[in-house]
C-alpha cells in the first residue's frame, strides 16, 4: 500500500483552493469572450492543444479548428501498457487524416516516457479516480504542453480534458491558469463537455469508427474497471 506524503496534502491543499476559486468562472463564456476578439481583431492564432485521445479530439478540433491553427499535441505519460499508448495516437492521427476541418490541424505526436507519471504519482496509487493522482496527472501533462508551447511560439496552448464529464472543469482551468503564470504562455481557458461537447464526441467518434478505450489510462485507472 502507498504512503500519502505531507506534500501532497499540500499539493492536495493547494489545488482545492484554486479548484474553490475557480468554480464560479463559466468558462465557456470566457471561451466565447477570446474567441469574438478574434473574430473582431481578424487574426488567426496558433493554439497547442494538448490531446487525451481521438474521441475527446474530435469536437475540440471540430469546434476550434474554424478560429486557430491547431497543432494536437499528443504527451500522456500516465497511458498503460505502451500498446495502448500507440493504439490511442493512431486513432488521433487517423481523426486527422479523416476529418474535413483539418487544413490547419497538425498532430505531434511525443514519444512515450512513462517514468514521467510514475514518478508523479508514487505513493498516490491507491487513491481512487477523480482524487490527487489525476490532479498531478493533468499538471503532469499541462505543464508539458505549457513548457512547449512557450519555447515553439504558440499563441495559446490548452487542453481537450475538459471535455470528460468525469474530469472537473474548475481543476483543469486552475492549473492551466498557474502554469499559463509560471511559463507566460496564454491559456485558452475552456470547458469542452458545455454546448452538448461530449454528446457530439460520442457522435464523431461512430462517425469516424474511433477507438473509444474502457478506461482513463493509467494502470490503476484499468483496474477499476
Ligand atoms: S485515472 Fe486518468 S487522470 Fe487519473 S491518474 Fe489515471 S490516467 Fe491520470
Amino acid at each position: 500500500m502507498g504512503i500519502k506524503k505531507e506534500s501532497d496534502g499540500i499539493a492536495d491543499h493547494s489545488l482545492k483552493n484554486a479548484e474553490k476559486r475557480m468554480k464560479n468562472i463559466i468558462y465557456q463564456k470566457i471561451l466565447d469572450d477570446t474567441i469574438a476578439n478574434i473574430k473582431s481583431n481578424g487574426y488567426r492564432p496558433s493554439l497547442l492543444l494538448h490531446a487525451c485521445c481521438a474521441p475527446c479530439s474530435s469536437y475540440v478540433v471540430e469546434y476550434l479548428s474554424s478560429y486557430f491553427d491547431i497543432t494536437l499535441f499528443y504527451y500522456n505519460p500516465n497511458i498503460s501498457p505502451a500498446e495502448e499508448y500507440e493504439k490511442r495516437s493512431e486513432e488521433l492521427s487517423k481523426l486527422v487524416r479523416e476529418m474535413r476541418v483539418t487544413k490547419n490541424v497538425n498532430v505531434l505526436i511525443t514519444p512515450y516516457t512513462p517514468k514521467d507519471f510514475e514518478d508523479i504519482s508514487k505513493g498516490l496509487e491507491h487513491i481512487p479516480e477523480g482524487g490527487a493522482r489525476c490532479f498531478k496527472c493533468y499538471r503532469l501533462r499541462l505543464e508539458h504542453a505549457a513548457k512547449y508551447a512557450k519555447e515553439k511560439g504558440y499563441d495559446f496552448f490548452t487542453t481537450t480534458l475538459s471535455i470528460s464529464p468525469h474530469k472537473d472543469a474548475g481543476v483543469l482551468n486552475g492549473i492551466g491558469r498557474e502554469v499559463s503564470e509560471i511559463y507566460g504562455i496564454p491559456y485558452l481557458f475552456s470547458d469542452f463537455k458545455k454546448k452538448n461537447g461530449y454528446k457530439r464526441s460520442c457522435e464523431l467518434s461512430m462517425q469516424y469508427g474511433l477507438y473509444r478505450q474502457n478506461y482513463c489510462g493509467c494502470i490503476y485507472s484499468k483496474k477499476e474497471i
